[in-house]
């Protein structure tokens, strides 16, 4: 395998289409058809792109372990098990999330193509990985679009605020609406102060966590990554303390509860794999205030809002997936980081399906 750099420090960098057609001869190695593997890589690889490591090629070897021991189901599709106008619930069937999100966001740009909105409840997913990329499907549809996403009970992380420990999962929002004549703006953020995967790339990376992210076991502050997963766990801080847990909360009432893949407890029937359950929302701009009406709008809003003074020299204002936006151009340009404990426990993952080690 080529890569384009790399040291003992910082690890390798790949460029995106040779990872992905290593990490998709992973996945058809572990029993998924040609489009299967070719949609895990790419949202997998497209994650690392973005800079989302935590739900990236790092993935690879969960996928992979979640595969062998069937809490993945290989070659799923999404079933339709309610459709009443602008609304369906989806059942996963316990598949892959990347291909459950990318048929289930096919059914909600269709159903908002017909009634102007659309509402798609899914449950029995598989890992739905990086939130933003269902946002970016409707938004490559034209269409505004929020998510809500919650597990029923493998991902318990999160502390409420107030508490001490795990109760809540990391249940990620995220919102995206098309801007004309440039990237779509995405907001795809976890409700907890940080994702738990990337607790893990500090843990492999051997770094320290910012503090305020994590209590220990016994509910004390820590920035100690091997203190999140000994035993008794730690647990993660929701963001923004009682306002985080607030949409934390709702996102286990509105994915969980309401479609019936149940909210996050240990008592869930399907507590022991890990299911993501999302509600979408998608919204026609056309059936609105009308489509040029909302883009001249959205236009001055990223203007008006971008157009705040840096409050420090040299400073910019980031709207919501541009941050995403730069690293991938720099990745597309320079290759993805990936340090060595990660790509050997992906290079580990695909020996035990098969697939030789890259050169
Ligand atoms: P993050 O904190 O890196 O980014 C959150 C949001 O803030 C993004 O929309 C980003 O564009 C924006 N942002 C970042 N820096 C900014 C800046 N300086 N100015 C303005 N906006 C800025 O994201 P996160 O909360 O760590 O989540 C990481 C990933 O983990 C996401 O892709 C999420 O979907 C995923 N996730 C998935 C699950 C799951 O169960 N499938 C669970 C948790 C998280």
């Amino acid at each position: 395998m080529a890569h384009s750099e790399g040291d003992a420090e910082s690890g390798i960098r790949m460029p995106p289409d040779r990872l992905q057609d290593y990490v998709e001869a992973i996945f058809s190695a572990a029993g998924s058809d040609a489009e299967e593997a070719r949609t895990v890589a790419a949202h997998l690889v497209e994650a690392s792109l973005a800079g989302h490591d935590s739900h990236g090629v790092m993935r690879v070897t969960k996928y992979i372990d979640w595969v062998k021991s069937g809490q993945v189901l290989c070659n799923r599709h999404a079933d339709t098990v309610i459709d009443r106008g602008a609304m369906a619930l989806v059942d996963g069937n316990f598949g892959f999330g990347q291909v459950i999100g990318r048929e289930a966001m096919t059914i909600a740009a269709a159903k908002a193509a017909e009634h102007g909105f659309a509402v798609v409840s899914i449950r029995n997913a598989g890992h739905l990985g990086r939130i933003g990329a269902w946002a970016e499907q409707l938004a490559e549809a034209g269409l505004a679009s929020f998510h809500f996403v919650n597990t029923s009970g493998f991902g318990i992380l999160v502390a409420p605020h107030g508490g001490s420990d795990r109760r809540l999962s990391a249940n990620p929002l995220a919102a995206g609406v098309p801007v004309a004549g440039a990237q779509p703006l995405i907001l795809d953020m976890a409700t907890s102060v940080i994702a738990e995967g990337k607790i893990q790339v500090a843990r492999n990376q051997g770094a320290r966590l910012a503090p305020g992210q994590v209590i220990d076991g016994a509910g004390r502050p820590t920035t100690d990554p091997e203190a999140f997963y000994a035993d008794p766990p730690g647990a993660i801080f929701p963001f923004g303390g009682h306002k985080g847990m607030g949409l934390s909360f709702f996102c286990e009432v509105l994915a969980g509860s309401l479609s019936g893949g149940f909210a996050s407890n240990p008592g869930s029937p399907t507590a022991g794999r890990l299911v993501n359950n999302m509600l979408s929302m998608a919204f026609d701009p056309a059936a609105f205030g009308g489509a040029d009406a909302f883009a001249e709008d959205i236009r001055r809003l990223v203007a008006w809002t971008k157009g705040s003074p840096p409050i420090e020299p040299g400073g910019v204002v980031l709207l919501p997936g541009e941050i995403e936006d730069r690293t991938r151009n720099e990745r597309r340009r320079d290759g993805i980081p990936i340090d060595h404990t990660t790509f050997s426990r992906i290079v580990a993952a695909g020996e035990s399906v098969g697939v030789p080690a890259p050169q």
